[in-house]
């Protein structure tokens, strides 16, 4: 590799046409965190990164960074994984479309996390791969604030650390940044009702579970999962989530209906 060239392997998360021939293209990297890359003459037929540029595919690249944190220049691309899968279902695509924007909210330039670039390469391959959608964007959304130092508090109240007593629901408060016992409870406005038994799924999905085809999520607790992290994301990223509804919309339905396990 010629020098001052870096190769670093990543996930495509935003490309806007540049010009006629060029492409603007944001990379996920795994080494290097969020990289703005200028591809020039991408959109010419006979272009050596033609195809290879496509939202959510993994690519190994190199390329010429910008001496002042502006457009690095692309030199090499190859595609890596393309998870081609991602356009058999609508369930899927707008799961990788969670997966980008989730991305796009939590990460900063030139900041890298490869806990959060493991967790979307690997809800990227489930849906790909047509593994429940449902669980496998939970799983996703758990590790992701996990990994982007966002953890919500699952085991005490956010406000004062007692016990979370109460009864089968239980209270999570974005502005505390967690879960909230009773007492502390009437303080917070916009507080999530969550059933009991959401917070240990939560708490063993943010672990890491390999074997995604095997958890059962019921109805009710993929729902109440998904409204307590799209809060939560909401206040630590301070931005709209758009596909908020698409989301929440998977968790209710359990993803991939009638096409193998139903979670
Ligand atoms: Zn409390």
């Amino acid at each position: 590799m010629a020098q001052g060239r870096v190769s670093a392997e990543a996930l495509v998360i935003r490309t806007v046409d540049f010009s006629e021939t060029s492409r603007v293209v944001t990379l996920f990297s795994r080494e290097r965190g969020r990289v703005g890359i200028l591809a020039k003459g991408a959109r010419r037929e006979r272009s050596p990164f033609l195809g290879s540029l496509e939202l959510a595919t993994c690519v190994r690249v190199c390329y010429i960074p910008s001496p002042r944190m502006g457009l690095g220049t692309l030199t090499a691309c190859d595609v890596t994984e393309a998870h081609r899968g991602l356009g058999r279902s609508l369930d899927r695509y707008y799961g990788a479309c969670v997966v980008l924007e989730v991305l796009r909210g939590l990460e900063a330039d030139e900041d890298p996390s490869p806990g959060l670039y493991d967790a979307a390469r690997a809800a990227l391959g489930d849906l790909s791969e047509g593994r429940p959608a449902a669980v496998a964007l939970l799983a996703f959304l758990a590790r992701a604030v996990r990994a982007a130092g966002f953890e919500p508090r699952l085991d005490a109240c956010a406000h004062c650390g007692g016990a979370l007593d109460g009864g089968e629901d239980l209270a999570y408060s974005a502005l505390a940044g967690g879960m909230v016992c009773p007492p502390c409870e009437p303080t917070d406005v916009g507080v999530v009702r969550v059933a009991r038994g959401a917070i240990p799924v939560l708490a063993s999905l943010g672990g890491g579970v390999r074997r995604l085809e095997r958890v059962r999520v019921p109805g009710r607790l993929r729902v109440d999962l998904g409204r307590l992290l799209s809060t939560h994301l909401v206040h630590v990223t301070e931005r709209e989530f758009r596909m908020r509804p698409y989301l929440e919309r998977i968790l209710a339905e359990g993803g991939e209906a009638g096409k193998g396990p139903r979670c």
